[in-house]
């Protein structure tokens, strides 16, 4: 017989006991999701605050991609890359004309979406740019977060994410964050083939770099022929308040990564995307994955995609973002407890005025948590405040309540 859970605290025992502790979650045991809500076995509903790092923009179990889910899964779920499907070449069409690009490859994770992206600006660099063989060289910013895959955290600053899992992939270089010279004196050396960009670092801990700076990152890349990778994983699809984070500087970079609520959560789906000249360097038998790009994740990703049109949520994200900040730069003004609040869209995260190895920000999400919001802490005392995009104007103002109410009593 199949065993349930009959409490929290036998949810929580089994993991720690069985699970390996590769997380810390906050004590809360999940049930049901539906929009922006989310209730715990005991049936206490919760504002979702953190929308499973940016997965569920289009809120918990939306009915129309879990229905094009179930649909999709009476039919066909896997064939694998070694057939054609009637699906895959829909949901390829749909993505590239939705971005503007050639051609698209699918993956899953996020993190392999990013090592397809390493592979093919690699590959453009020996074949286009004439790169000598095992030279080429990918720039990426200090504090990024791309993923855990040992390549990926070759380029990681984050000690937590590299101490003891060396040795490391050569052929990264790092430079500040949010600065122009020091792109303008990486971007110079002649082996570089890409620029690996999140354009705005939300693992970090939701770091917006100044006006004008994706755009010089695209004319550098532009003047010294380097690829400009853009990680959307986590700010795509209108997350910020447009489509992409690179349109609110009208960049196109030459790769385009997206994952996460490419699904709206439902199932991990990850996409690259580029032109020919940059994606026709991969030949049959290259690169791939056996679940990448099947038909039901094909389904998945087009309902997704045009609920997010069809819903405006980028329009949603941009609205609501302006009243959240609005409202938490003014808590900061009665308040000792908040020192900032950062963030483009729905992507938001407050600075609790305590040092980064203190408590508080995890005793303050525990407090939220018992007021009905759910949210974490990302890097201590930052606090990433990112629903589903599409919370209502009544439920932000809540929510901008419980948030105040917490901070004011502690
Ligand atoms: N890139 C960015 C910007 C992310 O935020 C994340 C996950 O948080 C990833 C990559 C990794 O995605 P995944 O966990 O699906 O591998």
């Amino acid at each position: 017989m199949v065993e349930t859970i009959t409490s929290a605290q036998s949810a929580i025992a089994l993991e720690e006991k069985y699970g390996a502790h590769n997380y810390h979650p906050l004590p809360v045991v999940l049930h049901k999701g539906e929009g922006v809500f989310l209730w715990d076995v005991e049936g206490k509903r919760y504002y979702d605050f953190l929308s499973a790092y940016s997965a569920v923009n289009q809120g918990h179990c939306h009915p129309r991609i879990i229905n094009a889910m179930i649909n999709q899964a009476k039919e066909l779920t896997l064939t694998s890359r070694a057939f054609y499907n009637d699906k895959l070449g829909l949901a390829e069409k749909y993505v590239c004309e939705t971005f503007g690009y050639d051609k698209a490859l699918f993956m899953n994770s996020g993190a392999e979406a990013n090592e397809t992206a390493i592979k093919l600006a690699r590959k453009w660099g020996y074949l286009k740019k004439g790169i000598e063989e095992n030279k080429a060289v990918i720039v990426a910013l200090k504090q990024n977060f791309h993923g855990r895959t040992t390549t990926i955290i070759s380029a990681s600053t984050d000690p937590q994410a590299t101490k003891n899992f060396g040795p490391f992939m050569p052929g990264f270089e790092i430079v500040d964050y949010d600065s122009v010279p020091a792109l303008e004196k990486a971007l110079a050396n002649k082996n570089v083939c890409g620029l690996w960009i999140e354009p705005i670092q939300g693992e970090a801990g939701v770091y917006v770099p100044h006006d004008g700076y994706l755009k010089a990152a695209e004319k550098l890349c532009k003047q010294h022929n380097v690829l400009l990778m853009m990680d959307e994983i986590q700010t795509g699809i209108a997350r910020t308040g447009k489509m992409l984070a690179s349109d609110h500087e009208n960049v196109k970079p030459d790769l385009l990564i997206l994952g996460k609520a490419l699904s709206g959560g439902v199932m991990p789906i990850s996409v690259v995307l580029a032109n020919d000249e940059v994606m026709m360097m991969i030949k049959p038998g290259q690169h791939g994955s056996t679940f990448g790009g099947n038909p039901l994740a094909a389904a998945v990703c087009i309902e997704a995609l045009q609920v997010v049109k069809d819903e405006k949520l980028a329009e949603n994200a941009e609205r609501l973002g302006k009243i959240f900040r609005e409202r938490m730069t003014a808590l900061i003004k009665k308040t000792k407890q908040v020192t900032l609040t950062r963030g483009k869209g729905l992507l938001n995260a407050i600075v609790i005025n305590d040092t980064q190895q203190s408590e508080t920000a995890w005793n303050l999400c525990l407090k939220f948590a018992e007021n009905g919001l759910l949210a974490k802490p990302t890097h201590g005392n930052i606090i990433r405040l990112a629903p589903p995009l599409v919370i209502t104007e009544e439920q932000i103002h809540e929510c901008c309540d419980i948030i105040e109410k917490c901070i004011t009593t502690m």
